[in-house]
């Protein structure tokens, strides 16, 4: 894409923006139950284009993806009419008589910006938001996932106002160019590394951002847990697509009273789950990449492994995969792993494992399993989070009703539900007041007697 396509498109979309074209309800609405009719109609293209990409099946395509932003698209159209309501706020007694409200207006146009492990949703999902709020959006789908990347770009055209949207592929040079744009919003998914060049970018317009990102999650598991339900939760939350999802657990912190019972669960759940050889099971997904693929022969180096370990970089094969207690300092400890191997650290008590979340860069999740009311206390209180899900992995992301987004390092701002809505919105103060009583107490020359009379009246 070359850099006059990408100033023309955005003009156009401005263009489309300032004429208040996307303002009505009735667009918007239209536009969400346009992308709803994109995900139910090309279900196979892009489930298709996902097992190409990432060589997940069509199960988890359509429950992650495809389903997932049709009940987004879905839940925002339902809301949308109360969303858009003005809400009333008291006027204090210093401007009566008077009215006052908040009403949510569209930010402008905004930019998507997504990466390649959930590579329709992370486009699409951030777009309802956008689209709910009355917004024009530019996406940039990862150029890693290119056959998703290349559906996105035919599809979403075809069913979107193309006066209001557009989907610009390409690599580093397009994102790069785009961000040197002025855009009213932007929401990026991916690596602390580029948010750093997008806030530096966003920085120069002094443009919003949103901020999705990662980091370790934790999964913290008491000795009063049911571990067989532990574990077939955590395998599940670790190994669909392959463990490459910014909420999976990363890692366990569990009670060495029940260390030994939750390896060998889990070493089951994943047998349950893909076979003796999950590289005949058409329901475990690849990596993305040959490179992404090599970095985990190089963090298994060395390591006490449990079950798995097997990695074909020309596969983009790595095993679903139990480390032992690996040394705090080595790489499957200090970087996001991001893949599906999962260390199992082992704590005399769980103050250790709360010291050790504690003493680390807040997580987008952190998961805790046990029955205890006490520690489960400890833990709400100790510990910050983008999100916590207690007794469960990754389920949480279901329900549109909860934000979605990081703190401290896995993030700023958040989405999905009302929370996209409000992050694509100014929510607008708006005061009116009539002509009438023009009480003259704020105006000079000042008294005595105002000054008296203004603390009354605050
Ligand atoms: P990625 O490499 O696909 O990059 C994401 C986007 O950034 C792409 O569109 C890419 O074109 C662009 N980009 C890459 N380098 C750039 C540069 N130098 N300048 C400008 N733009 C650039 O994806 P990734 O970052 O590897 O994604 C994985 C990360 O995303 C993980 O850390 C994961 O936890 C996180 N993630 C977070 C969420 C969330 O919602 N919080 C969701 C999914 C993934």
């Amino acid at each position: 894409m070359s850099s006059s396509t990408i100033t023309t498109t955005l003009a156009r979309l401005r263009q489309t923006f300032d004429s208040g074209k996307t303002r009505p309800i009735e667009w918007r609405l239209k536009q969400l139950e346009e992308i709803e009719r994109a995900m139910r109609e090309h279900e196979s293209d892009f489930a298709d284009a996902l097992h190409k990409d990432l060589g997940k099946c069509r199960f988890e395509s359509v429950m992650t993806e495809m389903s997932f932003v049709e009940e987004e698209a879905k839940y925002a159209r339902k809301h949308l009419r109360n969303w858009m309501k003005p809400t009333r706020v008291r006027t204090p007694m210093m401007a009566q008589p008077g009215r006052s409200y908040i009403e949510p207006e569209p930010k402008g146009v905004v930019l998507i910006i997504a990466p390649w492990n959930y590579p329709l949703s992370m486009v699409c999902a951030p777009l309802v938001g956008a689209v709910a709020a009355g917004n024009c959006a530019i996406m940039k789908p990862s150029e890693i996932t290119s056959h998703t990347s290349a559906a996105l770009a035919a599809i979403l055209p075809r069913y979107l106002d193309p006066d209001a949207f557009a989907v610009i592929e390409g690599g580093v040079p397009e994102t790069t160019e785009l961000l040197e744009q002025q855009f009213d919003h932007i929401l990026y998914t991916g690596n602390e590394r580029v948010a750093r060049i997008v806030m530096t970018a966003a920085a120069k317009h002094l443009t919003p951002v949103t901020l999705e990102l990662g980091g370790k999650s934790p999964c913290l598991i008491d000795k009063s847990a049911d571990i067989e339900v532990a574990a077939s939760r955590i395998a599940w939350g670790k190994f669909i697509n392959a463990g490459q999802t910014c909420v999976a657990p990363d890692h366990v912190l569990v009670h060495r009273d029940v260390a030994t019972q939750f390896v060998e669960a889990i070493t089951r759940r994943i047998k349950d789950f893909y076979g003796e050889d999950a590289e005949q099971s058409p329901d475990y997904p690849r990596i993305a990449s040959e490179r992404h693929t090599a970095r985990f022969a190089d963090l298994l180096k060395g390591q006490k492994i449990h079950h798995g370990g097997r990695v074909d970089v020309a596969k983009r094969f790595v095993e679903p995969t139990i480390v032992l207690d690996p040394p705090k300092d080595c790489g499957l400890m200090t970087e996001e792993i991001f893949g599906p191997v999962l260390p199992v650290i082992t704590v005399d008590e769980m103050h250790h494992a709360i010291k050790f979340v504690a003493d680390r860069p807040k997580p987008l999740a952190l998961y805790l399993f046990t029955k205890s009311k006490v520690l489960e206390d400890a833990v709400l209180n100790r510990l910050s989070a983008g999100s916590v899900c207690i007794n469960d992995a990754v389920i949480f992301m279901v329900s549109p009703e909860l934000p979605f987004g990081g703190v401290g390092n896995s993030g700023m701002g958040r989405y999905t539900g009302w929370y996209g809505f409000e992050t694509f919105s100014h929510m607008r103060p708006v005061m009116k007041r009539g002509f009438r009583l023009d009480a003259p107490i704020r105006y000079p020359p000042y008294t005595e007697k105002k000054a008296k009379l203004m603390k009354l009246v605050r």
